[in-house]
């Protein structure tokens, strides 16, 4: 079977090395090999917070940093979900194969709703791992290049998938993770680096905003320099990020650095990630708004195609269609 390939992010701000070795490096190799769907999640924005913000200029943004990292939309598909109201006609019938208390033990919903600004938990947020099944199964996705915090979700994916194929006659494929070389990449306060927790270093960061980034970084009283990730993750997370971006394992570069202590290990990764950043940054510089504007016009309405065809086929399939 040909393999279709279904991703996105949230536009909350702008994207980070988490998302380039998560998920980005990996949509990159696999397109042009297979159909692929880039979903801007705008509608998840509102799970975790009381209002989408800036919206307008985080979703151009997202879609700037996905050409800048060499997504192509002539061979991908990239496409916002309020364009697509049949996402939101799906997601009614899925709600009915997954119970309460499934939704209530996803342990990436827990990990969000602890980082949640919002004083009362909403709906949404125990629900949105069933929009998300609706996203990935609108273009029959198979293939889903995600970070080790979309697990669940997918798991959710299936599960629905399952399900729907069992009640009303097989119309879905079961949709696989796939995970990139650092599926949990580290903030700068040891953390998830997340677009909203303030840990996160921007691909479009300037070069100085990231070197100041890196030199804030906290670190430990040893001088000499081991990778070491459970005795000392601060000074491990550092050569991790250096060994991602320059293709070097972690282990050598603290050998290399040793005795050099934290002022060479910060000035290593600074000039790492920035020599690693470059070309990327520069691409994007060189596009505007009306460009992301453009694709995403274009990408909404392929999107939408499918999405209609999928969605008769699941009226079909339940009975519900005048046809
Ligand atoms: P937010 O803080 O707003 O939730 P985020 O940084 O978690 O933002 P998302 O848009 O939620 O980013 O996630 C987009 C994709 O990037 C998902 O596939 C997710 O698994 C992946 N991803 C996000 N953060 C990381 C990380 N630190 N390491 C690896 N993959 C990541
Ligand atoms: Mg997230």
């Amino acid at each position: 079977m040909n393999d279709i390939v279904l991703t996105g992010d949230r536009p909350t701000g702008p994207l980070h090395l988490g998302h380039y070795f998560g998920s980005l490096a990996n949509r990159v190799e696999l397109q042009g090999r297979y159909p692929m769907y880039v979903l801007v999640a705008d509608y998840q924005v509102i799970t975790d917070r009381d209002t989408p913000g800036e919206i307008r200029r985080n979703t151009t943004d997202l879609v700037l940093d996905y050409l800048a990292v060499g997504i192509d939309p002539a061979r991908a598909v990239i496409f916002q979900h309020s364009a697509i109201p049949e996402l939101n006609q799906l997601l009614l019938p899925f709600l009915s194969l997954v119970s309460v208390a499934e939704l209530r033990r996803n342990p990436t919903v827990k990990d969000e709703i602890a980082h949640s600004s919002q004083r009362a938990v909403s709906g949404l947020m125990f629900t949105y791992p069933v929009h998300q099944a609706a996203d990935i199964l609108f273009c029959k996705g198979t293939l889903v290049p995600v970070g080790k915090d979309q697990l669940p979700h997918v798991e959710v994916t299936r599960l629905v998938a399952r399900r729907f194929n069992e009640r009303y006659g097989t119309v879905f494929p079961l949709p696989e993770a796939m995970m990139g070389e650092q599926p949990l990449l580290k903030g700068l306060d040891g953390g998830k680096m997340s677009k909203s927790r303030g840990n996160a270093i921007a691909l479009s960061a300037t070069e100085d905003e990231t070197a100041a980034l890196i030199r804030k970084a906290r670190t430990d009283a040893e001088r000499h320099i081991t990778f070491d990730e459970e005795r000392r993750p601060e000074v491990a997370n550092l050569l991790t990020l250096a060994g991602l971006c320059l293709g070097r394992s972690p282990r050598e570069l603290a050998g290399e650095i040793g005795d050099g202590g934290a002022a060479t290990l910060k000035r290593v990764t600074t000039e790492a990630v920035n020599e690693f950043l470059r070309p990327i940054r520069k691409r994007r510089a060189e596009l505007g708004e009306g460009d992301a504007r453009r694709i995403l016009a274009e990408g909404n309405e392929r999107a939408r195609e499918r999405a209609v065809l999928t969605l008769e086929e699941v009226q079909q399939a339940m009975g519900l269609s005048a046809s």
